[in-house]
């Protein structure tokens, strides 16, 4: 069975603040072993399950997206990586031949509290995402983008918050709880090499269980998915000038942007157009 595992770096064992997962913050290098040792702890469990191919895509937004140390990767796998990836650009590897989805060191969704580092998407430009009128995280639109491929979602680990998102999304996650978190940027952790220990098994668990046709691909989300972001800010004169040009968007109001979208791949890259969208001219996505 191929295994996609998504890596995130919010939802890493040991990291709650920003500064853990920018590049000029105190532990940036170090913190980049411990984002790359939660991926090997889960690629070893998916292999010891009888995984026969694991597919690493860094989803990571800091450093165009290349944040593993591949020096310490397990080299039985391979690592999708940079900005610009066709498709929706955190899931170029994911297609209908991968068994099962693993979401490793990911986070809760935007305006959770607590919940480490809690966004969607983009932290800086969205106060909400939400799809069909319901608050939506980024795990959970793997998941659905899964169940349009027919893969199920087995594993998700980070805090307690976007482990109890997930399970609200998808009943019969595997889930690893490797911090509980306190505030936005604070947390209760277990030490990285523990933390560790309980991801493997996690894997090897969801792994063992989608091989053995236990877990559902994720459907039943309305089509075509009625997409509502909320801007922070009013929307940029760039952003409104783009839309011009841009009949798919509607803003309703100085900050609320309504999209549809046929499926989760262009509903993806919709909604993160309107992270970057704010300079006037640029309008592909
Ligand atoms: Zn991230």
């Amino acid at each position: 069975m191929k295994v996609f595992l998504s890596v995130d770096m919010e939802g890493i064992s040991g990291l709650v603040r920003w500064a853990d997962v920018v590049r000029d913050g105190m532990d940036y290098q170090l913190n980049r072993t411990f984002m790359t040792l939660d991926a090997n702890a889960a690629i070893e469990g998916a292999f010891d399950a009888g995984a026969t191919e694991v597919v690493v895509e860094e989803n990571h937004g800091v450093e165009d997206l290349c944040d593993l140390r591949l020096d310490e990767i397990d080299p039985r796998c391979r690592v999708v990586r940079g900005a610009g990836r066709p498709t929706a650009t955190c899931m170029a590897g994911l297609d209908a031949d991968c068994g099962v989805i693993l979401l490793v060191g990911h986070h809760a969704r935007a305006g959770s509290f607590p919940g480490i580092m809690a966004h969607t998407i983009s932290y800086g430009a969205f106060s909400a995402v939400r799809i069909g009128g319901r608050d939506i995280g980024e795990g959970e639109l793997f998941a659905i983008r899964g169940g349009e491929l027919g893969v199920p979602v087995g594993l998700v680990t980070g805090d307690q918050v976007v482990i109890e998102q997930m399970r609200a999304r998808v009943p019969g996650i595997e889930a690893v709880e490797v911090k509980r978190a306190l505030a936005r940027q604070s947390g209760d952790v277990i030490p990285p090499a523990r933390a560790r220990v309980a991801i493997r098994e996690g894997a090897r668990q969801a792994v063992a269980r989608a091989r053995a046709g236990e877990l559902e691909p994720h459907l039943g989300e309305p089509v075509p998915y009625e997409i509502e972001v909320e801007l922070r800010a009013p929307a940029s004169a760039g952003l409104r000038a783009n839309f011009e040009r841009l009949e798919e968007f509607e803003l309703v109001d100085d900050r609320i942007v309504r999209t549809t979208a046929p499926d989760m791949d262009l509903a993806f890259r919709r909604i993160a157009y309107l992270g970057y969208g704010g300079t006037e001219g640029v309008v592909r996505y």
